[in-house]
């Protein structure tokens, strides 16, 4: 068996052989980037927990015992198959999340990481993340992963107060916490990002501001802010419907999420995403992908894609989604080549959509240029620099619609929801408008 530092190198050989190739061919000169139809981001998902978190609907299983190896051939297979099928020619950024992807073995995620460079380009500075749960021995097993070739890590911390981190099931304390987010930070400095959760059941303010003042002291450039959401089929939920557990309460939610914005503002991060803060520009490049609607393949049980199967002659960009249990994951990927259960076409009117639902996300919202990238004839002027409701929004200071775009404003990201509930209808109305207009007679 390879070791996966061993494993790791063979990753990097091949993208620095690819990349000694790709100047030979650009004679010299920096090789041009690949359109966007033949870039993605790769997420690959490792379903397996050590134990359900209280609030978790996500896809995750208990195993008894894991069959690593026919997991890692899986997930092999199933990169390969996705990777020939969209005609990717150069693979931006990987991210291993779940689950927790940490408990699979570095050997693993060395394997996909192989497998992705040899099918394809994957350059040697891509941004490579795993997801991490916070543990009492964490130095040594980050360091392999750091080996097999992940170069960022995003630790579920969750919260600095072990009596919420009880009531959440989590299997660390906050001593864990900050043990492992002390060891990621050796390991890789400048790409480490902690979550912390706000508006739990009893939490209170000034308390939650104060962990993170203190998460401050202790973390790196990157914080993601999650807002607690009660889950029906969760065991918090049957907690709280029992009355064992009071209901988390929306109002404190929202005031620590603007404390906390303005205390993260106030340190010197930059909010770039609804939940996702960064510094000296470490910004999650991987992420950026999903809000600026680019491709990305979705590897593993449950996994969610977007692109457009161009190896496979198509041309209409497509969700994907692969099956959610492991078992029958595996059985289809040894069977097919891939355990896809879902393929939707997307439509124009779809994808804009999206563009919009995911770009003002950002704070950079969407620019004039990236919006024609989807629609070059209704510009974002068309559709909403003639609505009554949409000009409300903008005196209201919530919104931006200018020469750059259409953005939120500081005011208007919290209350994003809200504001897709007017553009969204709007963005329909002009798209039926202009499709009517374009029939004969119509
Ligand atoms: S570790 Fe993450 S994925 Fe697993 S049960 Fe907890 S919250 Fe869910």
């Amino acid at each position: 068996m390879a070791l996966p530092g061993a494993r790791a190198r063979g990753w990097a050989a091949a993208a620095r052989a690819t990349e000694r190739r790709r100047r030979v061919e650009g004679t010299g000169r920096s090789p041009r980037p690949e359109p966007a139809s033949q870039r993605a981001a790769l997420y690959v998902h490792w379903p397996y927990c050590e134990k359900r978190c209280s609030y978790c609907n996500f896809n995750k299983y208990i195993p008894r015992g894991v069959e690593e190896a026919a997991m890692r051939r899986c997930l092999v297979t199933e990169a390969q198959t996705l990777l020939r099928l969209s005609g990717v020619r150069r693979v931006e950024s990987v991210f291993f999340g779940g689950g927790t992807p940490s408990l699979a073995s570095p050997h693993t995620v060395a394997a996909v990481l192989e497998t992705v460079a040899q099918a394809t380009y994957l350059p040697a500075d891509s941004e490579v993340t795993l997801e991490a749960n916070p543990t009492s021995a964490p130095g040594s097993r980050l360091a392999a992963f750091g080996a097999a070739g992940v170069n960022r890590l995003s630790i579920g911390l969750q919260s600095l107060d072990d009596t919420e981190l009880r009531l959440l099931g989590r299997t660390h304390s906050a001593s864990d916490a900050l043990r492992t987010l002390a060891a990621a930070r050796r390991l890789f400095p400048g790409r480490v990002s902690v979550d912390l959760m706000l508006g739990l059941p009893a939490q209170q303010v000034g308390p939650w501001l104060g962990q993170l003042q203190e998460l401050l002291h202790h973390c790196d450039d990157h914080i993601s802010l999650y807002q607690l959401s009660l889950e029906r089929g969760t065991a918090l939920f049957v907690q709280v419907q029992q009355g064992a557990v009071p209901a988390p309460d929306q109002e404190l939610a929202a005031e620590m999420y603007q404390g906390g914005r303005e205390v993260l503002r106030q340190a010197g991060f930059r909010q770039y995403e609804v939940s996702n803060f960064a510094r000296n520009g470490a910004l999650s490049t991987h992420n950026w992908t999903y809000w600026q609607c680019g491709q990305y393949l979705g590897v593993g049980p449950g996994a969610h894609g977007r692109f457009i199967p161009q190896g496979a002659g198509g041309h209409t960009r497509e969700a994907r989604i692969q099956t959610l249990e492991p078992d029958n994951w595996m059985k289809e990927v040894m069977l097919f080549g891939h355990g896809t259960r879902k393929r939707i076409p997307l439509g124009t009117l779809e994808m804009l959509e999206e563009v919009l639902a995911m770009g003002l996300r950002t704070d950079v919202g969407i620019t004039h240029q990236h919006w024609q990238q989807f629609d070059p004839q209704l510009t974002l002027w068309d559709v909403f620099g003639a609505s009554k409701e949409v000009k409300e929004l903008l005196e209201r200071g919530l919104l931006l619609l200018d020469h750059r775009g259409l953005r939120c404003s500081w005011k208007g990201l919290p209350v994003l929801d809200s504001l897709l509930l007017t553009l969204l209808p709007r963005l329909q109305e002009a798209w039926q408008q202009r499709t009517s207009s374009s029939v004969p007679g119509g």
